[in-house]
């Protein structure tokens, strides 16, 4: 499966296929100098798959540690200056091999090495088919997460689903809460069809028919992202489930995708309250508990410290707390919810996920 970004310019194409790695090669014949930044635990994985290009005399392999580690500033530097030890020219390219840690470091590594080379996604992880695609790259400051980076955009995504196969469940679990989070934006069919196929963490650990959904989801996030890439409204929508789940992140260090699903409930119960919505609560939490999501860490928060850590998301305004909201399946929208909405929330999330 294929497809082609819309922009005005600087398109790229998104390959989403078992063994589209083999792909790789044609897109960088052309150039001087080819960096592989490939995540540890990737190149242990899939030592063999790299080989063949490392024969080419121009083509590298850079080694990182596995996952948030390498978004460290520490390690932007030390892996800029050592990149800037081959003499390179601006006829570069860094290809990013690893889940969404990998590709965001790289991404921003190419942004701003000789003021900008080229780059390619290589997704290993599901939760990377959400990163790869929009351009957003960066790093972590001692502030918080992703707030040193840039919007650049990749020259191509290559989604080789050969990479899935060694892929804990917690990092399925992970990633499918971006998927999932697509579909809920999509509609009532897409959100039916996702639930149907994955009913049971056995079934979602076979990963059976994942390209389509991941294929799907791609195609969502693109539909957004096209209309408005730098966040000025419409992408604001791809928070979905993310205000709250930050806060859950920040605070108990699960991973991204487990946080937004507790958050993706959490933004159900506010909108039942405040858009009178009528939308089956101890259904959604009874999927998480199916999938084994560990819903129940939300018994050890207190809603002080959430709502401090919700303060801090950047689509607040003056305001105060924004939040998506879905007005119905594949209906989004950004509301302004007051403290009390908050708290009462809070309170009835830590009974239905009991
Ligand atoms: P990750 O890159 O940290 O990978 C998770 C773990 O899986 C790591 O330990 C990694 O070593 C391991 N791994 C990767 N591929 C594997 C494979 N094929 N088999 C076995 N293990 C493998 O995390 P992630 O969940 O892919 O992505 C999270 C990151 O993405 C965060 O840094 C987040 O900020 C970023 N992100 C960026 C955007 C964006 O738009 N740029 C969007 C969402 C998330
Ligand atoms: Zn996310």
């Amino acid at each position: 499966m294929q497809l082609q970004t819309t922009y005005p310019n600087n398109n790229y194409p998104i390959i989403v296929e078992h063994n589209a790695f083999e792909e790789l090669s044609e897109y960088i014949q052309d150039y001087d100098k080819v960096f592989l930044i490939i995540d540890e635990y990737v190149d242990f994985n899939f030592k063999t798959k790299f080989m063949p290009l490392l024969e080419s005399t121009h083509i590298y392999k850079i080694i990182v540690p596995a996952g948030e580690k390498m978004k460290s500033f520490e390690h932007y530097q030390q892996t800029l200056e050592h990149l800037l030890e081959y003499n390179l020219t601006r006829n570069t390219c860094l290809v990013a091999i690893g889940g969404g840690a990998t590709g965001d470091f790289t991404g921003f590594l190419a942004s701003s090495l000789l003021r900008g080379v080229d780059f390619i996604q290589v997704p290993t992880t599901i939760l990377a088919h959400d990163s790869s695609v929009g351009g957003k790259v960066g790093i972590n400051s001692i502030h918080g997460k992703n707030l040193i980076g840039a919007f650049y955009r990749p020259k191509a995504v290559i989604y080789d689903l050969n990479f899935l196969a060694t892929l804990p469940y917690d990092e399925i679990l992970s990633g499918y809460a971006e998927v999932y989070k697509h579909a809920l934006l999509t509609g009532q069919v897409a959100v039916d069809d996702i639930e149907k196929h994955f009913s049971t963490k056995e079934k979602l650990q076979s990963l059976n028919d994942i390209d389509q959904f991941i294929f799907k989801g791609i195609k969502a996030k693109l539909n957004v992202i096209i209309k408005d890439e730098k966040e000025h409204n419409m992408r604001k929508y791809l928070n979905l489930g993310h205000t709250f789940g930050h806060a859950v992140e920040y605070k108990t260090k699960i991973p991204h995708g487990h946080a937004v699903m507790i958050g993706i409930i959490y933004q159900f119960i506010v909108a039942n309250i405040l858009l009178d919505t009528q939308f089956d609560i101890s259904y959604y939490a009874n999927y998480l508990k199916k999938l084994h999501y560990p819903v129940q860490i939300v018994q050890q928060l207190n809603f002080n410290d959430m709502y401090h850590y919700m303060l801090t998301d950047k689509k607040n305004n003056g305001e105060g707390i924004q939040m998506v909201l879905l007005e119905e399946l594949g209906k989004p929208r950004v509301c302004h919810v007051e403290k009390t909405i908050l708290i009462k929330a809070f309170d009835d999330l830590q009974l239905v996920l009991k």
